[in-house]
């Protein structure tokens, strides 16, 4: 028996650990055993930079030899995602990452210095929305619609801030936000606009990493024939390995394909694409559409049980798979109730609700999602009683807090 490497000592902490707790965190989920073997089979030994040789886009053939097998794989895994999506888009399934995937997708059709209108990081964007710490907002004039009183998208503000700042490509998507996003109002917005100032309308991107998984189940509307570009990580709702994909309107094909490679990436993952093929299989089943069918109705209902306790939820409620909790009211930090929730077994992410007076290091709000533990068998009242557990924690924490006061 050879040495039991410190690796495999700590993958078991984490497995154990990942048993153990209740997962809220918004953008996490759990892989099946089919996924997980094909991350970790052989093809991690395959270097196959380029495309399959018959690639629509006509950008043909991979620099390396031996490349057969992982052609068929790399075609397969294309084929399976537009069937999941059931559409004729292309598709780009290399970016390491959701964040890979968007620096590819501006990329294609943008050159640094050119503007950008998204959701801001503070009203529930991503940091690779223009953010000024990311490459986003380094390589790009970035420019912000917020949202209204109520916390949802304000779309008379995304169509005011298209004519005062002119972009060349209108971002929708959001890492923390609860409610429907319209994807067929901002297209209207962005053509009345363009028809109004004679222009071409620039391009329209959707970033849908955090409810993939709900447009491919009907649960959400899909941006499918309206945005140009769409942008997806395969780990979240959509249950696949870490991982980003770009799909695209077919006269886009050959500027994304070259953006991802040779632009900003090198040998694609196979070992990650054959996960994501099986991710594609299993999205393509019924039982993936009851899966997310059940995770909004858990979501609902978690939802529902914290409005009856009184709590704050920023925009009143939620249309998806995750919620944000306002904790302004209770006095304490997202920070604070994270770490304690991590203390008692429950485990989720500290977030700023819109108009947050504190320091994104603390912030005044927690998100809480439910695609995770739904994989894990939990319903509605499984989900009421987290709520539960979680409303004691709170309160203890306040009397904690007045004591100390
Ligand atoms: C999670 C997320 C990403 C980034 O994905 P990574 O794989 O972590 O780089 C991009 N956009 C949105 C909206 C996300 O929620």
């Amino acid at each position: 028996m050879h040495e039991v490497s410190r690796v495999f000592e700590l993958i078991e902490r984490e497995r154990r650990r990942q048993e153990n707790t209740v997962e809220l965190i918004a953008s996490e989920n759990f892989v099946s055993e089919n996924v997980l073997r094909a991350v970790g089979s052989c093809l991690t030994n395959k270097y196959s930079e380029g495309y399959p040789a018959h690639r629509v886009s006509g950008r043909c053939g991979r620099y390396y030899g031996g490349c057969d097998i992982v052609d068929e794989l790399e075609e397969y895994c294309c084929a399976k995602w537009r069937e999941v999506f059931d559409t004729d888009y292309h598709v780009n399934v290399q970016p390491h990452s959701g964040s890979q995937a968007n620096m590819a997708a501006y990329l294609s059709v943008l050159r640094p210095g050119d503007a950008i209108l998204a959701l801001s990081l503070s009203n529930g964007g991503h940091l690779t929305h223009g953010s000024s710490v990311n490459f986003s907002g380094r390589l790009f004039d970035c420019a912000f619609y917020e949202v209204d009183g109520s916390g949802c998208i304000d779309y008379e503000d995304l169509a005011a801030k298209l004519r005062a700042h002119r972009p060349r490509l209108v971002l929708a998507g959001a890492s923390a936000y609860s409610r429907v996003i319209d994807f067929a109002r901002i297209r209207r917005l962005i053509d009345a606009y363009a028809a109004e100032t004679g222009e071409t309308a620039p391009y329209f991107m959707v970033d849908m990493a955090h409810i993939a998984g709900l447009v491919a189940a009907g649960d959400h509307p899909s941006p499918f024939g309206l945005a140009d570009l769409i942008t997806t990580t395969t780990h979240k709702t959509l249950r696949g390995p870490r991982g980003g994909m770009i799909f695209c309107r077919p006269e886009l094909a050959k500027q994304v394909d070259g953006a991802v490679f040779p632009g900003t990436q090198g040998g694609p993952l196979q070992h990650v694409i054959a996960g994501k093929a099986v991710a594609a299989e299993e999205a393509c089943t019924p039982a993936y559409r009851e899966y997310i069918h059940q995770v909004v109705k858990n979501c609902r209902a978690m939802c529902e049980a914290f409005l009856a306790m009184g709590y704050h939820v920023v925009t009143g409620g939620t249309d998806n798979h995750l919620f944000l909790l306002d904790l302004t009211e209770t006095g304490l930090t997202g920070k604070d109730v994270q770490d304690e929730l991590d203390r008692c077994g429950i485990t989720l992410n500290k977030n700023c609700v819109p108009n947050d007076t504190k320091p994104p290091r603390l912030t005044s709000g927690v998100r809480i999602g439910t695609a995770a533990m739904t994989t894990r068998g939990y319903r509605e009242a499984d989900f009421v009683r987290v709520a539960e557990r979680i409303d004691a924690v709170l309160r203890r924490m306040q009397r904690e807090q007045a004591q100390q006061a």
